[in-house]
């Protein structure tokens, strides 16, 4: 995989098949239902391990408070989720 933290603009596919834009140059609003938080499309804002179609995440975009959740016990490195992703995982 490449490496993309230093991309500020590219798209990708996401799972239901539409084309995004996404870097942290592109301007978006927190994916969570009723948050309004403007944030940037970067990965640091990536629910899953890349973006698209992450086989670890829904490739969604979170403010800051809507991701980070990930299970902070494991010594396994993983990805940091939203919360329905994380409640889906075992
Ligand atoms: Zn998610
Ligand atoms: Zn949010």
């Amino acid at each position: 995989m490449e490496d993309l933290m230093g991309y500020a603009y590219y798209t990708v596919t996401r799972a239901d098949g539409i084309e995004i834009e996404a870097g942290y140059a592109v301007e978006a609003v927190c994916e969570q239902d009723g948050c309004t938080e403007p944030i940037d499309r970067g990965v640091d804002n990536l629910c899953g391990s890349w973006p698209g179609t992450p086989d670890d995440g829904c490739g969604g975009y979170f403010c800051s408070r809507h991701l980070g959740y990930r299970d902070w016990e494991s010594e396994e490195p993983q990805p940091e989720n939203c919360k329905s992703c994380f409640e889906k995982r075992d």
